[in-house]
């Protein structure tokens, strides 16, 4: 492997949506990039997935939208449904409704179209084991290649997108990153591709994506039936990490055959995997290094989408490589503006809708069923809280959902309570500091309303 270059304005580790998106952008901008995976080219998008991803993030980013053998089927927006099935809230938003996509031919035209885009080397079956440090600044990475040796790649600055269980978060020496992950804030998921005959079923709902609050069949997550076209469909369920082992069985019970008619099926892909479910690192960056996607925790805490939000931050990591690398280095100061422009968009959102998980989490059956049949929160409020962190109910709405909420009280004036909590994060999300020297106090201020959220779940009903 001699012909192994090996110095670089960026390496971004890991070539799923994220560091596809990343490495695309910085070698669009002129900048030496260098791109590596531990799979092998061929194997680069096949990853277990709902393959659900939204319309908005392809204007955004002025990319092709999916089409031909990359596109399973279109959808128009999410339903969400009570444990009991009575209660649907149709969610129509751009970020997770469009598309459902074959991942690995979604994740080849991202690989493909980087590499058309100029990235000066891609090293495919190439393991990132460790940071390469210099005069405290992340100058590289350490990495095992295909052939099995052992090398140093230098770059001005480093992209992690190597997803969930990244081995550079828990190498990284930061007092702003945090390493670990708690369990409560990850979900453990298992799906299956199920194709059928026609003859024998039909999909159902084949426009929209549905989702499946129900705490005793799936404790902690939801349960999941997405079309994938007119004969097959992708069905799964989450649940708390506390039920790893278990979720498999979960699944068959509760989603195979609940929902799968007939017993003439073909499984086309089968797996689990484990997605973060919170807001998104205190920081995703520090001296040198940038995360993006799910090793910096950017996903929805209340659905698990995390394509959208992976691009969109590979997208903003590269623009900041650039800006750092311009500016004559990648000190935290230059790469701040990264983190300010994730926590002031969808870091707003994320973190509010945290909160909102939180809660949700803790609910019964009879709770959900009751809360969202009443509209003691609706669907509408959650997307406009979340992104706004706004929301004026007039009093009579108020009195209309005190009214409804009155043989159940205490769950009312617990979602009034998360209701205004969820206002107060996001409006701090949005006044991120965009100077470092403010962060501690801003990180305080927020650990605060995390502090009353989990009050409010210890003590229910107490705390007003
Ligand atoms: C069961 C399940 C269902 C989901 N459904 C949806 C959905 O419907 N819609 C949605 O938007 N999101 C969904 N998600 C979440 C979504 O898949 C992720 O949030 C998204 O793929 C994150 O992209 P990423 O680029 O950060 O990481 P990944 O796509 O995980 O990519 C990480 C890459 O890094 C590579 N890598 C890892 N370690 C190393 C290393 N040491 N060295 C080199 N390379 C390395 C991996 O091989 C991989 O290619 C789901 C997740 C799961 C588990």
């Amino acid at each position: 492997m001699e012909s192994v270059k090996k110095s670089f304005d960026v390496i971004v580790v890991g070539a799923g949506t994220g560091g596809s998106t990343a490495a695309r952008f910085a070698a669009k901008q002129g900048l030496d990039v260098c791109l590596i995976d531990r799979k092998d080219k061929n194997s680069i998008g096949d990853k277990i997935c709902g393959d659900a991803v939204g319309t908005d993030i392809f204007d955004y980013l002025q990319i092709n939208h999916p089409k031909g053998e990359e596109l399973s089927c279109n959808i128009k927006g999410a339903k969400l449904y009570t444990p009991n099935l009575k209660k649907c809230i149709t969610l129509m938003d751009p970020r997770q409704a469009g598309y459902i996509v074959n991942r690995l031919e979604f994740g080849q035209r991202l690989l493909n179209e980087a590499l058309d885009n100029g990235i000066s080397q891609f090293l495919e079956n190439t393991m990132a084991l460790d940071l390469i440090y210099e005069n405290n600044q992340v100058s590289g990475v350490r990495v095992k290649l295909s052939d099995g040796s052992k090398i140093m790649l230098k770059s001005k600055v480093v992209i992690d997108a190597s997803g969930f269980y990244s081995p550079l978060r828990k190498k990284v020496k930061s007092s702003l990153i945090e390493k670990e992950i708690s369990k409560e804030d990850s979900i453990l998921c298992f799906r299956e591709i199920v194709k059928f005959s026609l003859e024998d079923m039909q999909v159902n709902d084949p426009e929209y994506i549905s989702i499946i609050l129900d705490q005793d069949k799936a404790p902690g997550g939801y349960i999941w039936y997405f079309p994938k076209n007119s004969s097959s469909v992708n069905v799964g369920l989450g649940a708390f990490m506390d039920y790893k082992g278990q979720v498999k069985e979960f699944y068959k019970k509760n989603v195979f055959n609940q929902f799968i008619k007939t017993s003439k099926v073909e499984i086309l892909s089968s797996g689990g995997g484990v997605v973060p479910i919170r807001r998104p690192l205190w920081s995703c960056a520090d001296n040198g290094i940038m995360l993006i996607g799910d090793a910096a925790c950017q996903v929805n805490p209340l659905h698990g989408g995390g394509i959208d939000p992976s691009m969109r931050a590979g997208y903003l990591a590269a623009n900041c490589a650039k800006s750092a690398i311009d500016a004559g280095e990648a000190s935290i100061e230059n790469l701040w503006m990264y983190n300010y422009n994730i926590m002031t968009s969808f870091g707003a959102e994320f973190a509010s809708l945290d909160l909102l998980r939180m809660v949700l989490q803790v609910l019964n059956n009879e709770e959900l069923n009751f809360g969202l049949e009443q509209d003691l929160l609706t669907g509408e409020e959650i997307l406009e809280i979340s992104s706004s962190g706004d929301l004026n109910l007039s009093l009579l709405d108020m009195a209309v959902k005190g009214f409804k909420g009155i043989s159940k009280p205490n769950l009312l004036l617990d979602l009034n309570y998360l209701r205004i909590r969820m206002k107060e994060v996001s409006k701090l999300y949005k006044k991120f500091p965009n100077d470092i020297s403010m962060f501690e106090s801003w990180k305080s201020s927020v650990l605060q309303v995390y502090d009353k959220v989990r009050k409010m779940l210890i003590n229910p009903k107490k705390v007003k």
